[in-house]
């Protein structure tokens, strides 16, 4: 796949004053892309789009670099303590994009430039609860891969973490330029995480992604440098012959994934869902997608902040369960199964 390259960017005057800020500024201009300066990061006009599909995808080729304002980190639950904000948004077009809702209509990628003031607070953080361990999210609301190449913030965020006696970090993807953070100096404080479905999924719904053999020949190559792996397959569909695609998913990993790596190894498994919200958002960009959402077929639950969702029933839930969690017991018996929701 080739390397992100935005249509345009928008700088803030303020991320002119940072070193990475100048270097991005003159990666992109080598690269041709067209640049203004926008105001605030938070409120950027000029992308155009005049339907929600057009805005939505031209939205998706324009980066935005920006200075973070030092507010407080938000709570990450159940997996971290906090989200690190590195950046928001991403390059890639997945249909079920959990970032649909809160992104709002034009769902540009963002980067700091100050990742220095990032890390000392996230260093607060780490002091103020030490003995015990902080743990901090770096893809709560971005997929960190597609711009790394561009502003080089997560390989900085790796090596930080490694020194950190009490800090830990991870972050997940669904990208596979990792080549970048083979070297970095992670002392296994990083868990690193893929997100990977099963191939006719990911061409179905997860646009501009890597295909699976993609993801799972980085993953190799990640579990080779050393770091702790994870993998969220998610979300995990149920069609007619799903479990031949899922089976080659864990094959496919099994042949690929060194011994090394299969001891500290973990799955999170997340079954396709869906709220009232989210339909309209996918209908409105995607109209002619193909995601099973049709309310009948499914079991509608209350969730915590105070919408419902829709999941699948009970017995393809059981079935999917039983499934999944036999392949990972035949394929990966000393792995550790996080949740299957
Ligand atoms: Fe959203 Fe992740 Fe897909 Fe990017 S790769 S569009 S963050 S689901």
């Amino acid at each position: 796949m080739q390397p992100f390259v935005p249509k345009r960017a928008f700088f803030e005057p303020a991320a002119l004053e940072y070193p990475l800020g100048r270097e991005i500024y003159d990666r992109l201009q080598k690269l041709g892309v067209e640049i203004h300066t926008t105001g605030s990061h938070n409120r950027v006009t000029g992308i155009p789009g005049k339907t929600p599909g057009e805005a939505y995808r031209e939205a998706k080729r324009t980066l935005v670099v920006g200075v973070r304002k030092s507010n407080e980190y938000a709570p990450c639950k159940p997996s971290a303590h906090y989200q690190l904000p590195l950046n928001t948004g991403c390059s890639s077009m997945c249909e079920y994009c959990y970032l649909a809702t809160t992104l709002g209509k034009k769902p540009y990628i963002r980067v700091y430039v100050n990742i220095e003031d990032i890390l000392a607070k996230a260093q607060a953080y780490i002091e103020e609860r030490k003995p015990e361990i902080t743990v901090f999210e770096g893809a709560a609301t971005s997929d960190p891969i597609p711009v790394e190449y561009l502003t080089g913030i997560l390989k900085r965020t790796i090596e930080f973490f490694g020194v950190q006696e009490y800090g830990r970090f991870r972050f997940v993807t669904k990208h596979a330029r990792v080549d970048s953070l083979l070297d970095a100096t992670h002392n296994k404080h990083t868990r690193f995480r893929f997100s990977l479905n099963a191939d006719p999924v990911i061409s179905r719904y997860e646009h501009l992604t890597p295909s699976m053999a993609e993801r799972v020949e980085a993953a190799g190559k990640v579990a080779r440098a050393g770091y702790p792996l994870g993998f969220i397959i998610a979300p995990i569909v149920h069609y007619p012959g799903w479990e031949n695609d899922y089976q080659e998913l864990f094959r496919s990993l099994d042949r690929k994934l060194p011994d090394s790596a299969r001891r500290d190894l973990t799955f999170e498994l997340i079954t396709h869902r869906f709220t009232k919200r989210a339909k309209n958002s996918i209908l409105a960009v995607f109209p002619e997608t193909g995601l099973p959402m049709d309310e009948n077929e499914r079991r509608f639950k209350y969730g915590q902040f105070g919408y419902g969702k829709y999941l699948y029933t009970a017995e393809v839930m059981a079935e999917i369960k039983e499934f999944m969690i036999k392949q990972i017991q035949v394929y990966f018996p000393e792995a550790g199964i996080d949740y299957f929701v």
